[in-house]
């Protein structure tokens, strides 16, 4: 068995750390710390867990096998870090085909799910936090959720110390100790080496600049959050306000249940590109004038309350919306995992066994979907609830 390196212990890292640790290889895990990182976009209160995917019937069947994962998870971890308390999309007008919402619909059905449609009457008696009559159609999915993303990590992160992964916080990578067409270990900030058999990137956001010939295809972007305290707390229980996506593939918009006291709401939409240690990291008061007038025609229960905490939180973009896990055509021994296109959280629980796969060269049906492929041109295509303005 060999010596890996993985570099970044958010989620993309850890359970790589964990999977390769289990398969017999010695295991030293690098990050600047304190963990879960501050600023890492693995590092939230909370994370949608959907299986609506749109047409994409390889992230739909993925994300199935996570959510029966993410159960197991909550009973070997003895905590419930996955709330199962669905998920909603709905849109102003009815379905169409090649909406986002009627794809991901006639495929959940195909597979089985036990969806409930609405029209505009039934939906606001069931969701009244909503605007009335703002709604003509959707559909809710009872087998998803969110999890608590934050609290996943501090658990994966202790989960890998016990199982003898050796954690180095307080380190930093800032280069491959590499030659020719092989990486024999990492630089780090301290100038110490670690050398290795074979290294994982697992840096988010900070991938393209941490290893900035990646630039070519993977980019940071920053999208605001937003939390916020109701004044009429009960209207957004999980039974009567879940995880939403409001025309979530034309509008961006989307947001979490009563959660530790406030409501999330956030945007998938194209973001800042910028890097994740900017001072322009800070949302703005675009961003703030947008969400306002979002929720006043939208959830006018939440307009004028008060936001408690924002975030700039990061995606690591590519060009077409899929992941990024794949060894480097170039230094065989050298894999970057990232490329989460802010959906990744959600494959938590497979991330791991696909990087491993990366790393020892096994065959893997999604290394085919996460390959490297510096050939696809930007806006060639978009993961389906991404909303991107032409
Ligand atoms: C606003 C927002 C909302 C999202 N919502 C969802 C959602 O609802 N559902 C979902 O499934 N996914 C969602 N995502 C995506 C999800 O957050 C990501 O898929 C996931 O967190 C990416 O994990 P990661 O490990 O790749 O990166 P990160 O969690 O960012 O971790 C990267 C780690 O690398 C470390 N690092 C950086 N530089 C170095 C260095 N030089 N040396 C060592 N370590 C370094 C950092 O300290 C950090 O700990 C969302 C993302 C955002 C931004």
């Amino acid at each position: 068995m060999s010596k890996v390196i993985v570099v970044g212990a958010g989620t993309n890292g850890v359970t790589s750390a964990i999977e390769l640790k289990k398969r017999g290889h010695q295991v030293t895990l690098v990050d600047p710390g304190p963990l879960p990182h501050p600023l890492a976009a693995s590092t939230d209160i909370s994370k949608a867990v959907r299986a609506a995917y749109g047409p994409d019937e390889d992230y739909t069947a993925l994300a199935e096998r996570c959510i029966e994962l993410w159960r197991k998870w909550n009973s070997e971890f003895g905590v419930e870090l996955y709330h199962e308390t669905g998920v909603l999309f709905v849109c102003q007008h009815p379905m169409r085909p090649g909406d986002f919402e009627y794809e991901s619909c006639r495929v959940l059905e195909k597979q089985g799910h036990r969806l409930e449609r609405f029209d505009s009457f039934t939906f606001h008696e069931r969701f009244p936090a909503f605007a009335p009559a703002r709604f003509q159609d959707g559909f809710f999915d009872p087998d998803a959720g969110y999890v608590e993303s934050g609290r996943v990590v501090a658990t994966l992160v202790e989960h890998a110390k016990s199982i003898g992964v050796e954690l180095r916080e307080r380190a930093k990578f800032v280069a491959l100790n590499e030659n020719d067409d092989r990486v024999h270990g990492v630089v780090l900030d301290n100038r110490h080496r670690i050398n290795g058999d074979a290294v994982v990137i697992a840096a988010g956001a900070w991938t393209p600049y941490v290893l900035p010939f990646t630039k070519k295809f993977l980019q940071a972007t920053g999208h605001p959050v937003f939390h916020l305290k109701p004044d009429k707390p009960e209207l957004f229980l999980p039974e009567r306000f879940p995880f939403f996506g409001a025309d979530i593939s034309t509008t961006g918009y989307y947001g979490f249940p009563l959660n530790q006291g406030v409501v999330k709401i956030a945007n998938h939409g194209p973001g800042r590109e910028m890097s994740p240690d900017s001072a322009e990291r800070v949302v703005t008061a675009e961003d703030e004038n947008a969400l306002r007038e979002f929720l006043r025609s939208t959830i006018p229960a939440l307009a004028e309350a008060a936001i408690v905490y924002t975030r700039v939180c990061m995606y690591c973009d590519t060009n077409d919306g899929d992941f990024w896990i794949a060894a480097d055509p170039q230094r065989s021994n050298l894999v970057i995992s990232t490329g989460d296109c802010g959906h990744g959280f959600k494959f938590a629980p497979v991330l791991g066994e696909i990087t491993a796969d990366a790393v020892e060269g096994k065959a893997n049906p999604f290394l085919q979907k996460f390959r490297w492929r510096p050939e696809i041109k930007s806006g060639e295509a978009k993961e389906a609830a991404r909303f991107a303005p032409n």
